[in-house]
């Protein structure tokens, strides 16, 4: 940031759950989760203009999507407003300022991604740069922890493991850089909070297969064949038994290639994990091809437009300009 300016801009990246797996019951109603989060080189861009005002104000001024576009509030249920606020709200005693903000998305809306976490993770940090740090990593991961589950995640990215709620987080140092084909359905999907109440219907927690540091120990060891075998989501069969032609995605995907192919999060997203990047390349072109032929089993079994991005894992979470 150059001080004469009244501008600071933030890059927050998109996420993939690669293990998620719920372990049992927490108090206030929340699940135990475990999971392995890894940050990719997908990310919204956010700019935020700082003026002098007579009270705390802050703006979507506008959404931009770089991708597909997605239901995003303009109001105060924009998780950037909410950040923005708690921020204030732990820092009551300075000037107030109205933040307008521009939001380009390209992390896919309500697919899983965290999208929106990144977004509340970015605001904190960078209202934090402004008025010149005020706040300790630690207050800031702790603000964090209040806006939602995997906000904290975002702060730092690269690879962890979550637990909790998600938000007790153990860092995974991987020296190797993992490729993935991420494909999006534009599916009417299936609510996070829809997710889980199937999930508690059905009632089994702990899969004892889907293990994160099993995964990480395996991603570690360079082995990314035999890694990707423990790749896993609890939610999958859930989600597929509703949703039958992201089943259907899902298994054309495997048969296409990559090492394997799972649900991030809630879904509906999916991502094919890769040997390397020529390979998601090439799967993303077959599927392309698959999608135009409408004599084969995509136009029989969806009325899908997918959309499809190569991406690398990166090593970092938000980034402050
Ligand atoms: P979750 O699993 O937490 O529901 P997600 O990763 O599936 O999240 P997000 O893109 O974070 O998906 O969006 C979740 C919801 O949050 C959407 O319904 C969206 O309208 C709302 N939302 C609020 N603020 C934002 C934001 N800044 N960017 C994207 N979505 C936002």
């Amino acid at each position: 940031m150059s001080r004469h300016s009244n501008t600071l801009r933030a890059q927050s990246p998109g996420k993939l759950n690669l293990t998620f797996d719920i372990l049992g019951d927490l108090p206030g109603g929340y699940h135990e989760v475990e999971t392995l989060m890894q940050t990719i080189d997908l990310a919204d861009e956010l700019t935020f203009t700082f003026e002098p005002a007579e009270e705390f104000l802050v703006e979507i001024t506008s959404v931009e999507f770089a991708g597909p576009t997605g239901d995003v509030p303009l109001n105060q249920n924009n998780l950037i407003a909410k950040a923005a606020h708690l921020f204030r709200k732990n820092f009551p005693d300075k000037p107030d300022y109205k933040v307008s903000v521009h939001l380009r998305k390209a992390v896919p809306v309500a697919g899983g991604m965290g999208g929106g976490s990144g977004n509340a993770a970015a605001t904190l940090m960078v209202l934090n740069k402004w008025f010149k740090s005020p706040f300790s990593d630690s207050k800031i991961a702790e603000m964090a922890s209040k806006l939602g589950a995997d906000v904290p995640f975002f702060l730092n990215g690269g690879t962890q493991i979550g637990r909790h709620r998600g938000n007790v987080l153990s860092k995974v140092d991987l020296s190797n850089e993992l490729h993935f084909l991420i494909v999006g359905p534009k599916l009417f999907g299936l609510q996070t909070a829809e997710v889980y109440g199937a999930f508690d219907e059905n009632k089994v927690n702990g899969t004892a297969t889907i293990s994160a540091t099993e995964c990480a120990e395996a991603l570690k060891g360079g082995d990314e064949k035999s890694a990707s075998q423990k790749f896993g989501n609890v939610f999958e069969p859930i989600v597929f038994s509703r949703r039958p032609e992201l089943q259907f995605i899902r298994n054309r995907l495997t048969e296409l290639g990559g090492l394997c192919t799972h649900m991030t999060g809630s879904g509906p997203t999916l991502y094919v994990f890769t040997a390397d990047k020529a390979e998601a390349e090439s799967i993303q072109r077959k599927l392309v091809d698959e999608q135009r032929d409408v004599t084969n089993g995509w136009s029989n079994h969806c009325d899908l437009i997918l959309n499809s991005w190569v991406a690398t894992s990166t090593k970092r979470g938000v980034i402050v300009a």
